[in-house]
């Protein structure tokens, strides 16, 4: 196949146009023709952007979209692309090798190494054999690639593109084994596990190195360099929480933004095409934790990112876009409601339901920091400490079950108000969502393996 060598002026236009999208100015309607351009899902790319929403049960994705139409009367991105674009669209089963529940580092392995792998692994296989990552093949074919996340960039999904690791904790293993790949573009948390010696091998190797949101701001004129950012020492904050804190924002960037900044970097390397995996973690974190509220304001963020995705794409012909989950977690639902006990029954059958979901819009900070921020309390100052940060006040009875401010305590007190229920902390086996739009989605089949997606994005960049 025949791929352009340099970024065109067309190139260039359609990345000042995402940054535009990325700072409120408008952008610019599609063409007729650019419009037809992108509905052709035929051709082949010279790039993919794959986005994972990690841990997310439909039930996560619902509450998003339900929230977003109450509050602000609007559709998500994700569901906007169904309505308005012509999507192939695919139930995708998750089975790692040894579980009908995996987690994401067998799953992200089946997706980047194309073996179903025992939970916990990464491209490692049952007799210790190491299974070529993506990032490997890909490089061959003068390929790039770039892995953003919200977890620590050397978390369990990113890792499955690049290394091979018996035990996904070994964080530090797969930040070596990233600079030892070349893997162009490393954007996320996890500072903790690149040590001074690594950070100046990414340097010797020609790498910007970032640990702050203005840093890669002021980093889009610069020439372009490979780039290793990292912008907290673990995982980066829940949205719900960033939202409300000026520290967090002054030093830790948007999921957005990171993957604008990642489209923008690996455009402009010189490149035969690439690969972009995008991740929002922290809907799996939402989930461990049964934070119905945290749920949604993650899914929400990783929405705004799959918004300008869809922009860059829209009008290309050259991008393939992806979008999935590797597994559900927590198994939350939105339940119906007739009326609070004590009250006369709503009108209709489940007529409490949205009074009782909007109970959500009021909540302030995820779970985890009513956790943090409130230990020590009890008593009145405990409920008057959760009324404000979520609007419920609570009975003496539930406030005893609150008291410990366990998450999964909270929340089985909280559903009591907004309706939200889980089936537990871990993760789940559901059948899950899985989408493709742009040149080369015509390959994805109806029902799709975890494992068989690997053959299928070779086949896209015509390597396989
Ligand atoms: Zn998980």
């Amino acid at each position: 196949m025949t791929r352009s060598p340099k970024t065109t002026r067309r190139d260039f236009l359609k990345s000042a146009s995402i940054t535009s999208a990325v700072f409120g100015a408008p952008v610019a309607q599609l063409t007729a023709e650019e419009t037809r351009r992108a509905s052709d899902n035929k051709g082949r790319p010279r790039n993919i952007i794959f986005m994972v929403s990690d841990g997310m049960n439909h039930g996560a994705l619902s509450l998003a979209h339900h929230h977003h139409a109450r509050v602000h009367a609007k559709d998500t991105h994700w569901t906007r692309l169904y309505r308005e674009h012509p999507v192939v669209r695919c139930l995708a089963e998750t089975f790692s090798a040894n579980s009908l529940v995996t987690d994401s580092a067998a799953a992200a392995s089946a997706w980047g190494g194309g073996h179903r792998v025992e939970n916990g692994r990464l491209n490692i296989g049952p007799d210790g054999q190491a299974y070529a990552p993506l990032q490997t093949k890909l490089k061959q074919a003068r390929i790039l690639t770039g892995l953003v996340s919200t977890a620590t960039i050397t978390h369990a999904t990113p890792a499955g593109f690049a290394v091979n690791v018996d035990s996904r904790g070994k964080e530090d293993e797969i930040a070596r084994q990233y600079a030892e790949r070349g893997v162009s573009v490393l954007l996320g948390g996890g500072t903790k596990f690149f040590n001074d010696d690594l950070r100046e091998t990414f340097r010797k190797n020609g790498y910007d190195v970032f640990n702050a949101r203005g840093e890669l701001q002021a980093a889009a004129s610069l020439a372009p360099r490979p780039v290793l950012g990292t912008f907290a020492d673990g995982y980066l904050p829940y949205s719900i929480d960033w939202a409300g804190d000026e520290s967090l924002q002054k030093k830790v960037p948007t999921l957005t933004e990171m993957a604008q900044f990642a489209v923008d970097r690996l455009s402009a390397l010189p490149n035969d095409g690439w690969f972009l995996m995008v991740e929002g973690a922290r809907i799996d974190h939402c989930g461990h934790a049964n934070d119905a509220a945290g749920s949604i304001h993650e899914q929400l963020a990783f929405d705004d990112a799959v918004g300008v995705m869809l922009e860059y794409v829209s009008g290309r012909d050259d991008t393939l876009l992806i979008i999935t989950t590797d597994h559900g977690c927590g198994g939350l639902q939105l339940n119906g409601i007739s009326g609070k006990a004590g009250q006369p029954m709503a009108p209709g059958i489940y007529g409490g339901t949205n009074q009782s979901f909007d109970h959500l819009r009021d909540f302030r900070m995820s779970l985890e920091a009513m956790n943090n921020k409130a230990g020590g309390l009890s008593g009145p100052p405990l409920r008057d400490f959760l009324k404000v940060q979520t609007g419920i006040e609570l009975t003496d009875a539930e406030l005893k079950t609150a008291q410990g401010l366990k998450s999964h305590d909270l929340a089985r007190v909280f559903a009591g108000y907004h309706g939200v229920s889980w089936t537990s902390g871990n993760h789940t086996g559901d059948l899950v969502e899985f989408c493709a739009f742009g040149p080369g989605s015509h390959l994805f089949p109806a029902f799709v393996k975890n494992d068989d997606v690997h053959r299928l994005l070779l086949q896209v960049y015509g390597i396989a």
